[in-house]
């Protein structure tokens, strides 16, 4: 099975390019922030999700490890799948390698989508007009989300690093500019 990590900043395009390629692919998206969202607004975990996504605040690992779990679980005979937002820790990345491992699987590769941080910061703002999300009309949330990826998830990708799994792609440009890009990394992975 292919376990395929988007990763990169707040605003990189993550989502948009996972949804080009779970179709291409053929392949199951997990977007951990999406199932966050999803939750049932009422009940305890969503609330408390809420509560550090409103921040720009990472939710805990262990619940954010288990979430995960269980929605892949949920795809048994999925041919693949897009880890989008997840792992953003390094505990996170450890447990995503043990859980596969359980499985017989392991991270196919991790393709990082390099953005510089002003055009982040105006992606997202134009974003937040159609999300709706408050985590994306806040400047200073905004901030805190980039300082979080710098300084608690950017980390990560040396993991992937050290297992020679790791590809940076450009993510500047157009939609279909970077999805290119991205087929282009992807095709001896999945050949
Ligand atoms: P995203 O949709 O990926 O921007 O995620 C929105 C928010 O959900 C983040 O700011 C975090 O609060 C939370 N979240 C999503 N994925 C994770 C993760 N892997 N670890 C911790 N928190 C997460």
């Amino acid at each position: 099975m292919l376990n395929i990590v988007l990763f990169g900043p707040p605003g990189c395009g993550k989502g948009t390019q996972s949804a080009i390629l779970k179709d291409k692919y053929d392949l199951v998206h997990i977007s951990t922030g999406d199932v966050f969202r999803g939750l049932d607004p009422e009940s305890e975990l969503a609330k408390l999700a809420k509560s550090y996504a409103d921040k720009g605040n990472l939710v805990p690992d262990d619940i954010t490890i288990k979430i995960l779990q269980s929605e892949v679980k949920k795809y048994p005979n999925a041919r693949g799948v897009i880890y989008d937002g997840f792992p953003r820790t390094s505990a996170q990345a450890e447990a995503l390698d043990v859980f596969l491992k359980s499985k017989g699987g392991a991270v196919s590769c991790m393709l990082e989508l390099e953005v510089e941080e002003n055009e982040l910061r105006t992606r997202l703002k134009g974003r937040a007009m159609d999300s709706g999300r408050p985590d994306d009309a806040d400047p200073a949330v905004i901030q805190n989300r980039i300082d979080v990826y710098n300084t608690q998830t950017s980390p990560v990708a040396g993991f992937y690093k050290t297992q020679g799994k790791y590809k940076s792609i450009n993510g500047i440009g157009s939609i279909k500019e970077v999805s290119e890009r991205l087929f282009q990394n992807l095709e001896e992975v999945i050949a």
